[in-house]
């Protein structure tokens, strides 16, 4: 199965700290086992270890500023290569949710995300369930690549380079590359 939108059972809710207590603050942990790969940007990704959330909540600038860091290994295909690619990932993201309404006096959020919560929701716990699904998706990589100096396939041959060299002639011996060549050079030279 494929993961295009929050799952119905990834349920993250954190305590919040006691309101006037400016400096207390309240954390917890999460380790979560994904069997489904997730789908973005017309990339799959699969977990090869539990997701791992860490969130941290404090009252600031009227209202509850949250940090949610996530961690987690997921492997998918390089798109250079097609060769499986590890990536291990560690993020975080600052969200303020506020009671305030939408379409109030504008603010300036700094680095922050504002997340409105309808007042008749705010309890003693605060849902972050789609701040964490979003944290996930915004920390994947746009373009996958098994390493930095990944030579990709031979444009010869089709076969993957990561296993060695396949044995075809390298120096541009197919005239569509010589072409393409050219082309780039005149396109720097500009
Ligand atoms: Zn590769
Ligand atoms: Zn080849």
């Amino acid at each position: 199965m494929l993961l295009t939108e929050k799952p119905s059972d990834w349920i993250f809710e954190l305590e919040t700290p006691e309101l006037g207590e400016d400096t207390g603050s309240t954390s917890r942990t999460w380790q979560k086992t994904v069997d489904s790969s997730l789908s973005y940007n017309s990339q799959e990704f699969s977990f090869r270890g539990p997701l791992q959330v860490y969130a941290e909540a404090q009252w600031a600038d009227g209202g509850l500023s949250v940090e949610i860091s996530v961690e987690m290994t997921l492997s998918s295909s390089c798109s250079r290569c097609l060769g499986q690619a590890d990536i291990d990932i560690m993020n975080d993201f600052m969200y303020l949710y506020t009671l305030r309404k939408k379409g109030g006096p504008p603010e300036d959020s700094g680095e922050e995300e504002i997340v409105f919560v309808p007042v008749d929701s705010w309890r003693k716990t605060i849902n972050i369930s789609d701040q964490v699904w979003e944290t996930v998706i915004m920390s994947l990589p746009l373009r996958v690549i098994c390493s930095p100096d990944c030579k990709g396939i031979c444009p010869l041959c089709g076969k993957s380079l990561r296993e060695g060299e396949c044995g075809c002639p390298q120096n541009g011996t197919d005239p569509r590359l010589e072409k393409l060549r050219d082309m780039k050079i005149a396109d720097t030279e500009e």
